[in-house]
């Protein structure tokens, strides 16, 4: 299944609606070979602009998730408009139904041990056929790494959930990836097992219905003012280079 990839200044984005990156997700797991999913927001645009390994690892993924209104609403002013948005957080939770339906072993890596571990029963009681093969916090040091993916590799997991939050995630993925044999699927998933686990919250759905979950975000989390700050880089430049 070909997915249109576009770039939107110059990041590259999928045009592509939930179902049809389900459909993806099943035909990676078919193929003997490891895939990355990455959501993409304008945040990581703005990184990835200034951030070369980031920017390599997005030009590498599988399945780049048009996370983020504002994402899908520079996708539209540049004309891509079969575009839907697919938040990562929710898109998690597909892979989750689909890896219990084709009884595929779950590892989920990242965040602090009580969110992990929390987040994982939460994942486990909603899904009671996913296989949860092993899990891990995120707070391992690089010299313990090693050991890390001797564990991934022993619970034979097919999925593997990176939470260490961007660019890290990204990062990571893009380093031990390859050491990872039996890994057909690797989700880089951010701050999702802190709102699984009821750690930070997300915003109800008639805030997510309206596209400002970008809002909610900032008046709870106020200190995240600087990360929101590339928001209005990034409609600065869509805007710009529509004019152009
Ligand atoms: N995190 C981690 N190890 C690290 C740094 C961060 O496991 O070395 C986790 C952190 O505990 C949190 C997540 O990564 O669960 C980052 O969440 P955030 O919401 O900042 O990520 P975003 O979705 O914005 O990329």
């Amino acid at each position: 299944m070909n997915v249109c990839r576009v770039r939107i200044l110059d990041i590259p984005v999928d045009v592509i609606n939930k179902k049809r990156a389900e459909k993806k997700v099943e035909q990676m797991l078919m193929e003997n070979k490891s895939h990355t999913i990455i959501a993409i927001n304008p945040e990581k645009v703005i990184a990835a602009r200034h951030d070369s390994t980031l920017k390599e690892a997005l030009e590498n993924a599988d399945l780049l998730l048009p996370d983020g209104a504002g994402l899908v609403w520079a996708a539209r002013i540049f004309g891509y408009n079969g575009i839907q948005r697919i938040p990562g957080a929710d898109f998690m939770e597909n892979i989750c139904k689909i890896g219990a339906r084709r009884n595929c072993g779950v590892f989920i890596y990242g965040s602090r041990e009580e969110v992990n571990r929390k987040a994982t029963q939460i994942l486990q009681k909603r899904y009671p056929r996913l296989r949860i093969a092993g899990r891990c916090h995120g707070y391992i040091d690089e010299e313990k790494m090693d050991e890390l993916i001797e564990m991934i590799n022993a619970s034979g997991a097919i999925v593997l959930f990176v939470a260490l939050g961007s660019p890290k995630q990204e990062k990571w993925m893009m380093k031990y990836l390859p050491r990872l044999n039996k890994v057909r699927i690797c989700q880089g998933i951010g701050g999702t097992l802190d709102t699984l686990a009821g750690y930070s919250k997300r915003a109800p759905k008639w805030i997510q219905y309206l596209q400002a979950e970008w809002f909610y975000r900032l008046l709870r989390e106020p200190w995240r003012i600087k990360r929101q700050k590339a928001l209005i880089q990034f409609a600065k430049l869509v805007l710009k280079e529509k004019a152009r």
